[in-house]
């Protein structure tokens, strides 16, 4: 590969549990930084969590084939 990979530090989010690569807006205080986006670090739980849904199995009739 002639691509350069940048060696960038990574880390995992606190919040989301997933990982994250180093950012410029963080050069400052890079070690101060847990969560991948502000969302995170708010607090909200909207990212990285999947809702789910139950869904009983219903009867679904087959499509109708023409022939
Ligand atoms: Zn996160």
């Amino acid at each position: 590969m002639a691509h350069r990979k940048p060696n960038l530090p990574e880390k995992t989010c606190a919040a989301c549990a997933r990982p994250f690569a180093w950012r410029r807006k963080w050069a400052r205080d890079w070690e101060a930084v847990r969560f991948c986006s502000d969302a995170c670090r708010s607090g909200r739980r909207a990212a990285g969590i999947a809702k789910v849904t139950k869904t009983t199995s219903g009867r679904l009739d087959p499509p109708a084939r023409g022939g």
